[in-house]
């Protein structure tokens, strides 16, 4: 059994070391591909486009936005290494999610009044509490909120609830549905890869990095809570995390 156990160590081993060098390759060609068109901005305003007051206008703001993308990139890989780095903590502070799902309501209504998107809220009049870490819950309702904004703005809505669950266990969700393109079956499985996107041109012309999900999970993953993502192409897609309820019921 010991000469079993050890193989499926190694392997689970080299796995891991696969699973990290593919992190490290994908991340490093996402930083290089912006880095690219940057230079190849810079050597055109160099040489050619020196005296091209226009094209040097419209070519840095082109280089802005890379430069952003960057900057985004960069952030969320840093968010990712930072909650990694807390994965065997457990969160100890006690937080309200109809708190935070207010406030990041109220944080996402600029985006979402730009994309033509209502947002509404269905909270409890009571707190919701969670052992858990503001910030990261925080960040939790900003990626779903803004994931629901942007690929489901062709639905004109979304909904954010927070509740309790029926059952046993006092269990509290924390839900956001929209209602737009909805996303066909065979990604769900994927959706929380770092760097998986469904369409790739889409989630950069939209600011996507590919790692706002991988983040969710981690998340969700320290908080000892679960994410579920349900779909229908076509009607829409539904993201749910559930938690454990901290102390005892009012
Ligand atoms: P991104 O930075 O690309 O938005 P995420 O990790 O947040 O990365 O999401 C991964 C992918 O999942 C997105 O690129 C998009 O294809 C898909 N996705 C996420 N949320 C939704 C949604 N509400 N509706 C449809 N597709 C979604």
């Amino acid at each position: 059994a010991g000469v079993v156990l050890f193989f499926r160590d190694l392997t689970s081993a080299r796995r891991l070391e696969a699973m990290r060098a593919d992190f490290v390759a994908n991340a490093s060609h996402e930083l290089r591909t912006p880095l690219a068109s940057l230079l190849g901005f810079i050597e055109t305003l160099q040489g050619p486009a020196r005296d091209d007051v226009k094209a040097r206008e419209r070519f840095l703001d082109i280089m802005k936005g890379q430069a952003q993308r960057m900057k985004r990139l960069i952030d969320d890989l840093l968010s990712l290494s930072r909650i990694e780095m807390r994965a065997h903590l457990s969160p100890t502070q006690t937080v309200d999610l109809a708190t935070i799902a207010s406030q990041m309501v109220e944080t996402v209504s600029p985006l979402a009044k730009e994309r033509g998107v209502v947002v509404k809220a269905t909270l409890p009049d009571r707190p919701v509490l969670v052992l858990g870490d503001r910030d990261e819950l925080l960040r939790v309702a900003e990626n779903l909120i803004e994931n629901a904004v942007k690929y489901g703005e062709s639905g004109g809505k979304v909904d954010v609830a927070v509740a309790r669950t029926e059952g046993p266990v006092p269990q509290v969700a924390f839900s956001v549905q929209d209602y737009g393109p909805g996303i066909a079956p065979e990604h769900l499985p994927r959706l929380t890869e770092r760097f998986y996107r469904v369409d790739v041109v889409q989630s950069r012309d939209k600011g996507g990095t590919g790692l706002g999900l991988a983040i969710v999970k981690h998340i969700v993953n320290r908080h000892r809570g679960h994410l579920d993502i349900a779909s229908e192409p076509g009607q829409g897609a539904r993201f749910t995390v559930r938690f454990s309820e901290a102390g005892p019921r009012p």
